[in-house]
């Protein structure tokens, strides 16, 4: 069975060398849909509280919120670092305050400080669905991801993972111990 949590974020990018008008900076609302699939977890009912999923996803995601989203080959990003450091809000900000925590796989990079999240590709759908997953990867069993932003959107399954141990009173995952980092529980 799987759980399913939804997301948006609002963010601008563009797609450099990219033949439309797409190439010129832009923004989006963007709807994210993560499925976590296993087994019900009979102490609650059910895979994994949504709610919970929305947390563990938008702690590393809301670097994508209210951001910009540039290939890291692409001449603005030099560009607007040199403004935003002129101005004086490269290294943060009083008012910049909804930072996720700072992240470096091999497909993107975020620097929370300015919103800014730099990537190896072109930032689609389907290039946004890749960089999610190697993100939540080791914290879910994903079995599906879906991104929609404007008329684009796409979707993808994957090997949802083994089995985890989650608590029979909140569902959260319990945590090398056994024992629920939310409520306690301990796994005898
Ligand atoms: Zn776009
Ligand atoms: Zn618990």
């Amino acid at each position: 069975m799987r759980s399913i949590t939804t997301l948006d974020i609002q963010y601008a990018h563009r797609f450099y060398g990219f033949q439309g008008e797409a190439q010129y900076l832009h923004g989006h609302t963007g709807t994210l849909t993560i499925e976590v699939e296993d087994t019900i977890e009979p102490g609650v009912n059910m895979v994994f509280p949504c709610n919970e999923i929305n947390k563990i996803a938008w702690d590393v995601l809301k670097n994508f919120d209210h951001a910009l989203i540039l290939r890291e080959d692409d001449p603005l990003l030099p560009a607007i670092l040199e403004i935003y450091e002129k101005q004086g809000i490269k290294d943060g900000s009083p008012r910049n305050t909804m930072k996720g925590e700072a992240f470096k796989t091999s497909l993107a990079t975020a620097y929370p400080e300015c919103r800014l999240v730099v990537t190896k590709e072109t930032m689609t759908t389907e290039g946004m669905i890749k960089i999610v997953h190697e993100l939540l990867k080791d914290k879910l069993n994903i079995a599906k991801i879906t991104f929609t932003s404007g008329v684009n959107a796409a979707s993808a399954e994957f090997d949802a993972g083994k089995e985890k141990s989650r608590c029979p009173l909140c569902g959260v995952l319990l945590d090398e111990n056994g024992v629920c980092p939310k409520c306690g529980y301990r796994k005898h």
